[in-house]
């Protein structure tokens, strides 16, 4: 009997070893795959406190898929602003290091924007810029303005509304209304600040301190000119280069009118104003300050007959509409443009930005306003 029961407990002592033995096996088992994950991980470079959430959250196998370390995700779980829809975006966008980073992230995704839109709002613009983008509500064709780079997070209301108003493309809403025209020509005014700078831009948003004089002012050579004129030293320079080319030509291209103070241009505009009324003054005169003649770098030309009215006719205007942008020159008031510039078309009238903004100029069919905000007009 007693036989019987010692053989029994030595079984059930065996089953009880070989159960623990399997647990222990077990156990093994998993702490050492746990292992090889927490190493796979490490290897990756997440620290070892990222790897406890990534844990915690049961992602492991999702992280060791992507097989590859991301900042983004390792700071949005150490700062626990981890939200886990949005795992694929972590490792999407770049890392950058500001407060409103990931914030921003998580906000853009519960604001409605798509993955697509998320990637490239971070891509075009910085958390500052995002910051005041998730002021509004969500844009669906956010894509279309970001992707310029004189698109302006400021501007975005006013963007939105001249949409609205116009059937122009994006690039063309984002240029119209940085350069002012969502507004009335003469409204928000701006002082110029640097008015001695060659791409200065003057026009009926800008305009120019009242005693400002360009300081290298010169004459231009007599045989050039129908009256005595003067204009900047490089331009002067420019004019004549190109007088004489279109004299070597057979061509008698002279310049009318160059440098104008703020009191002349004040007294010009005046006379106009009495002669045909403020309504179309407007269109072919500069208020005071408002003058590209001011700043030196501008110049009135005329053929033969001496006439502005008559130039567009002339042979002298065939040869300059070829060959302006070669000396530096574009036409500032072009055919066409007068929605942009707000001065009907003056074949007549030059202005000087060098030889290769003015190639890109007339290559492009731009006015200088679009020029300036698209290149020179940087945030
Ligand atoms: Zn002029």
């Amino acid at each position: 009997m007693e036989a019987v029961i010692s053989m029994r407990k030595a079984i059930i002592m065996k089953i009880i070893f070989i159960i623990a033995g399997l647990f222990l096996i077990y156990q093994l088992i998993i702490n050492f795959m746990i292992d090889q994950d927490y190493l796979k991980l490490r290897k990756l470079n997440f620290q070892p406190e990222t790897i406890e959430k990534i844990k915690a959250y049961n992602m492991i196998n999702e992280v060791l898929e992507k097989n590859k370390y991301s900042k983004t995700l390792e700071e949005s779980l150490l700062t626990n602003q981890f939200h886990k829809p949005n795992f694929d975006l972590y490792y999407e966008i770049p890392f950058v290091d500001n407060a409103a980073f990931i914030p921003n992230i998580n906000k853009l995704v519960t604001r409605g924007y798509n993955k697509t839109q998320i990637i490239l709002i971070f891509k075009y613009l910085n958390n500052k810029e995002i910051t005041r983008l998730l002021n509004h509500n969500l844009i669906s064709d956010i894509e279309k303005y970001i992707v310029f780079d004189y698109f302006l997070v400021g501007n975005l209301e006013r963007y939105l509304n001249y949409q609205k108003k116009t059937n122009h493309s994006y690039h063309q809403v984002i240029t119209q209304v940085n350069i002012g025209l969502d507004n009335p020509f003469y409204t928000n005014i701006k002082e110029i600040k640097d008015p001695h700078r060659l791409t200065v831009l003057v026009n009926k948003y800008h305009h120019l301190p009242n005693t400002f004089i360009p300081d290298d002012l010169s004459p231009v050579n007599d045989n050039l000119v129908v009256k005595t004129i003067q204009l900047r030293t490089e331009v002067k320079k420019a004019f004549e280069k190109m007088s004489n080319e279109a004299q070597t030509n057979g061509l008698n291209l002279k310049g009318t009118s160059g440098f104008r103070s703020y009191d002349e241009q004040k007294q010009l505009y005046n006379y106009y104003v009495s002669q045909d009324g403020k309504e179309l003054a407007d269109h072919y005169s500069a208020r005071a300050g408002h003058s590209e003649h001011q700043t030196g770098l501008a110049i009135d030309v005329v053929g033969p007959d001496e006439q502005l009215d008559n130039f567009e006719k002339t042979e002298e205007f065939k040869w300059l509409l070829k060959h302006h942008h070669e000396y530096g020159f574009i036409i500032r008031y072009p055919k066409d443009k007068e929605y942009i510039t707000g001065y009907q078309y003056e074949p007549w009238h030059l202005r000087y930005v060098g030889v290769s903004i003015a190639s890109y100029i007339k290559e492009n069919n731009l006015t200088f306003d679009e020029y300036y905000i698209q290149k020179l007009d940087k945030k």
